[in-house]
């Protein structure tokens, strides 16, 4: 691994942590409930072959990515445990099964083209993982096409069904806890419907708040990643502005008084949003937070630290301890999925 010193700006990834926060939620699950981990999106931004490297280490039975591009990130990094390609395009689908990932089917019309590439690779019996519509209303099958699904599936040898699950739409939220068990009936009657296997519902929030609906298997994303994740930076300049002098593009900083101004080597093309600016998000700088002043530029971000002692070269904190990652998500009005994902590729992980 690359040393942290060797980049001013770098997402520092907490392995252990991640695996404590797996063990953390396994330990709430039955002996023989199996345990998906969420690495889409290349595990939420923190890295895909080394995250996913930890958790074969830990052996979760599997792992699941939105794409077949991404799950061929894997398999050329040497994961073997299995995958699940959950946004499975049709057009991807002799990529997926000579990478031997497995698909999410949630369409008659995707089960057919499934179907088709198996046999024309002379395949049987390769698993598939049934998507049902439970109210979420993103892909998945609808009530009205379980007999047609149960039919197709029947009548051929190529595919089998190795799990049926469906995603729950709001099982962090109390308030709506009528609606996810709601959700959870109808997955039970549709699912029953089906043959055999395993089956699955609960994301993060629902591993927690739901226990009678872990079923065989739980998907844990954003549970993972909690608190193993930061953002830093160092000071690369400190300088002195004067009263009433301007700050940044279109002047939208403004020195109310003398301001001692730190710049930072992060802008919004690292993924440091720039609704941050304008005194709206803050960077830790030596345990005090910091405001951002004016806009944020595309590589570079100023920063008020009047009140705290520093020179350059200090760390920067832009999300990790304090703030947390949800700190910065609030301040956007958004969730920390977003935040963790929007850090850009030009960032280094490290690994610690
Ligand atoms: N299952 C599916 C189908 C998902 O799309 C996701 C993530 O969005 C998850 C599970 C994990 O959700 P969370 O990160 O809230 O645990």
């Amino acid at each position: 691994h690359l040393s942290a010193k060797s980049h001013t700006t770098f997402m520092e990834v907490d392995l252990e942590q991640m695996a404590e926060n797996l063990n953390r939620h396994r330990a709430l699950l039955a002996k023989d409930c199996r345990t998906m981990a969420m690495v889409k999106a290349n595990s939420y931004g923190s890295g895909s072959v080394e995250v996913a490297a930890m958790l074969e280490r830990q052996k979760v039975d599997y792992l699941a990515v939105a794409y077949t591009d991404e799950g061929v990130t894997l398999r050329n990094g040497g994961i073997k445990t299995p995958i699940v390609v959950l946004n499975a395009d049709p057009a991807s689908y002799d990529a997926m099964v000579e990478a031997n990932l497995e698909p999410e089917i949630y369409s008659l019309s995707s089960l057919l083209s499934f179907i088709s590439t198996t046999r024309r690779y002379g395949l049987s019996s390769y698993p598939v993982h049934i998507k049902l519509d439970t109210g979420m209303h993103r892909l998945g099958f609808l009530e009205n096409e379980i007999g047609e699904l149960h039919k197709i599936i029947s009548n051929q040898s190529y595919i089998k069904v190795a799990s049926i699950f469906s995603h729950l739409a709001a099982a962090d939220d109390p308030a709506q806890d009528e609606f996810t068990e709601g959700q959870i009936a109808k997955f039970r009657t549709m699912a029953s419907e089906l043959p055999a296997a395993l089956w699955h519902i609960c994301n993060s929030a629902g591993i927690e708040r739901f226990p009678q609906a872990h079923f065989d298997m739980v998907r844990l994303g954003i549970g993972l990643y909690k608190d193993a994740i930061s953002l830093k930076t160092r000071i690369v300049q400190i300088k002195n502005i004067a009263k009433d002098e301007t700050i940044g593009y279109g002047r939208w900083g403004v020195a109310h008084k003398g301001m001692r101004l730190a710049i930072l080597p992060i802008g919004y093309a690292d993924g440091l949003n720039r609704r941050l600016g304008r005194g709206v998000g803050k960077v830790n700088v030596n345990g005090a937070l910091c405001p951002i002043v004016g806009n944020v530029c595309m590589d570079t971000v100023m920063v008020d630290v009047s009140k705290v002692d520093c020179i350059e070269g200090d760390e920067a904190v832009i999300f990790g301890n304090s703030p947390a990652v949800e700190q910065v998500a609030a301040w956007l009005d958004t969730i920390s999925y977003e935040v963790l994902t929007s850090v850009s590729s030009r960032i280094k992980r490290v690994y610690i």
